[in-house]
């Protein structure tokens, strides 16, 4: 029952990390490598974890932690291969994880999930979606439980499991369609297969969930391989990571997010908790085996969002989601009741982000949108009001200090006030949009050579011409995914080392130039030879050798 933390890339060291988790009869409290320091120190805090596994590059950077440290690599170096299983020590109530997600407090709230569930949601996907034989690929990080699938239900089958290193998204995304059987991943994930120009997929199944799932990208599935079989699967962190699902038919006229799985009941409620009839838009209430046991010493807001079961036994989780059922008993999805947003796959509450914006001495008041800019992409837009002295200039230090970079606002305004209601409330629609904030209307052509080759990197990643070195990249309709791409072709184009939080601080060429040669002429060469070629072995795991 003690939580454990796993500090770890994705690698072997991974893997026997949760199996010894779990077979100890303790559950395992994720961390993600690439989160800021402060949020990894949250986590370890308020999940009062005791004690820490992880890798030896990382023990450095952990020096200040007072729990016990476990370095995998150190450790399991020429360790023989056990050959006796260990006693099994759980029960199925024990618990088996807890996964973080954002908070709106303004720090995230972590969700336990019990054995029972996870075994309820992988037995049944194992004998719905897959059969013995199919392989698949770890390519997601393990604090989503999007993750969950391709890792357990593989496992579970005794099935190949490729585990890849974290590298360019798109050559992930193209490594996985070329070598794994099934695949579970976000629409965000499809949205790259269109630049791929990929003929052909070893994939025969594919599982896509955690946000709307579009026809565009169904077709773009079916361009593939008009046999796959694609199912569109619907469920929060807080029941377990499936709790419906449809089967995706190409001539469907709606996709939906069809019918509970197995031991899952579902209610669409009215705000005094009464069903709707069909065809009548409430909020979706979740319950049976999946819920999880609630958030991690928070014991309120538990309460508040696991309510006891009007309907029948046990307990609802209340989704916080909006829909309703069709006329053949299939839900369909609309969209949340509150400010939780989906941005490329990953959960935000824009709360959280208000309220560490609000943390930073002279922001007064502080408003997070998600803004719909140029080419239709989506950016998080953070607008502020001054209440003091402040320094602009550490702003994005503070927020990345705090948040992952998928939450950090590529733009950020600051106003004079913010624009209210006739009843005094502030007015989101009047906030300015992307497309209306004052951009540098002057253009300024690249002086140096690493502007000019850093304005063909941004002009290729942006799919625009005529980019300034004043430009924000951001502006320009630049994004968490893009920002990865713009990475790694820095790194391999101009072969200088170069941070993915980098993008945040120097969204402009100029000012990611001048970072770029002060960090060359400091010799931090770029180890971005051993990232790039990605191979697989079976059972055995790419790593990037050098990791930084
Ligand atoms: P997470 O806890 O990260 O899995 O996020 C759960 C939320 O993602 C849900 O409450 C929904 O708002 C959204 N979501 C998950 N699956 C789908 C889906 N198939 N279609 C639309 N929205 C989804």
């Amino acid at each position: 029952g003690d939580l454990v933390g796993l500090l770890v890339e994705r690698s072997i060291e991974m893997i026997v990390g949760i199996l010894g988790i779990l077979k100890s009869g303790a559950a395992y409290l994720p961390i993600d490598v690439t989160y800021p320091n402060e949020r990894i120190d949250y986590l370890l805090e308020d999940g009062k974890v005791a004690l820490l596994l992880t890798q030896s590059e990382y023990l450095l950077g952990l020096s200040h932690y007072d729990g016990s440290l476990f370095a995998l690599d150190e450790e399991l170096e020429g360790l023989a291969t056990p050959t006796d299983n260990p006693p099994r020590v759980n029960k199925p109530t024990d618990l088996a994880y807890v996964i973080y997600t954002s908070g709106t407090t303004g720090r995230p709230k972590g969700v336990m999930v019990e054995h029972t569930s996870v075994v309820n949601y992988i037995t049944w996907a194992n004998g719905y979606y897959f059969s013995s034989g199919q392989s698949s690929t770890l390519f997601t990080s393990l604090s989503f439980d999007l993750t969950i699938t391709n890792l357990f239900a593989t496992l579970f089958r005794g099935d190949i499991l490729r585990v890849l290193s974290p590298t360019d998204l798109s050559v992930t995304i193209e490594e996985v369609f070329r070598h794994s059987g099934v695949v579970k991943l976000t629409p965000s994930h499809l949205q790259l297969l269109s630049s791929l120009g990929l003929s052909e997929t070893a994939v025969e199944v594919v599982i896509v969930g955690g946000e709307v799932l579009s026809k565009g990208q169904v077709k773009e599935l079916e361009l593939l391989n008009d046999q796959l079989q694609i199912y569109n699967e619907y469920g929060p962190t807080e029941a377990t990571v499936g709790s419906s699902v449809c089967k995706v038919m190409s001539d469907a006229e709606q996709i939906t997010i069809g019918r509970p799985i197995g031991n899952t009941v579902i209610y669409v409620v009215d705000d005094w908790l009464n069903q709707q009839p069909i065809g009548v838009v409430g909020e979706i209430l979740i319950g049976g085996t999946g819920l999880a046991r609630g958030y991690l010493h928070q014991e309120d807001l538990t309460e508040e969002k696991f309510i006891r079961n009007p309907f029948g036994e046990g307990r609802l989780y209340k989704t916080g989601d909006l829909g309703y059922w069709n006329g053949e008993g299939a839900l369909e999805y609309l969209g949340r009741k509150d400010d939780q947003v989906k941005l490329r796959g990953y959960r935000i509450e824009l709360g959280e982000i208000e309220r560490v914006l609000l943390e930073y001495a002279g922001v007064s008041q502080a408003v997070v949108l998600l803004q719909e800019g140029l080419d239709d992409e989506k950016q998080i837009v953070g607008y502020y009001v001054k209440g003091g002295d402040m320094d602009e200039g550490l702003l994005r230090d503070h927020l990345q200090a705090w948040l992952p970079a998928y939450m950090i606002p590529g733009v950020l305004v600051a106003l004079e006030h913010l624009p209210l209601t006739p009843n005094g409330k502030i007015d989101k629609q009047s906030l300015p949009g992307i497309d209306q904030l004052e951009r540098d209307q002057s253009y300024v052509s690249p002086a140096t050579d690493t502007e000019r080759q850093l304005v063909e990197i941004w002009e290729q990643v942006l799919g625009r011409e005529e980019i300034g070195v004043e430009d924000n990249f951001f502006e320009l309709g630049g994004h968490s995914l893009k920002a990865v791409q713009l990475v790694s072709r820095v790194q391999q184009q101009l072969g200088v080392d170069m941070e993915l939080r980098d993008v945040f601080t120097y969204f402009t060429v100029r000012s990611l130039a001048d970072q770029l040669e002060r960090a060359q002429a400091a010799g931090r060469q770029a180890h971005y030879e051993a990232i790039v070629p990605v191979s697989y072995q079976d059972y055995y795991l790419v790593s990037h050798g050098q990791r930084r």
